[in-house]
């Protein structure tokens, strides 16, 4: 498989996502949730978690927004769901780095498995708040002391 071919799979498979998201609506006995706004494109994201220990063991979301923030989304529930807190914030430092610093060393992209789907986004600096906002929204949900409303603005 050439690159040619594994970005336009990577491009199928967020469209996927865009079109039919995984794990919409509220987690059952949520205890976390938080609130994201993309002002610049209109995406909104609301997101809730069930956590027991330091597990994540349920995620959805309900989103308005773009097909890029909704996949993002999407996969992101998928990637995190049944991970250790501290593994899902690793995960949420590799995405960032993927999608703002072009980091795609063999590390990162193993860490990321499919998410690495995003990194293209990084050549349209206005799409890195689209990919981004749901895991801006995760952080925010995750942290103990932090507001509950984030905006990439
Ligand atoms: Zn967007």
């Amino acid at each position: 498989m050439d690159a040619n071919e594994l970005d336009e799979l990577y491009q199928e498979l967020i469209m996927d996502h865009g079109r039919r998201p995984r794990n919409t609506g509220s987690a059952a006995e949520a205890n976390h949730h938080a609130h994201g706004h993309n002002p610049l494109c209109g995406d909104k994201l609301a997101l809730s978690l069930r956590v027991e220990g330091d597990v994540v063991v349920d995620v959805k979301f309900l989103g308005e927004g773009c097909a890029i923030s909704t996949a993002s989304a999407s996969m992101m529930t998928q990637a995190i769901k049944g991970k250790r807190v501290e593994d899902v914030l690793a995960l949420y430092h590799r995405f960032h780095l993927l999608v703002t610093e072009g980091d795609e060393t063999p590390e990162t992209l193993a860490t990321l498995g499919k998410l690495g789907a995003f990194a293209g986004v990084r050549r349209f600096p206005t799409r890195v708040k689209c990919a981004s906002l749901a895991w801006h929204t995760l952080d925010a949900a995750l942290r103990p002391d932090a507001t509950r409303q984030v905006t990439t603005e």
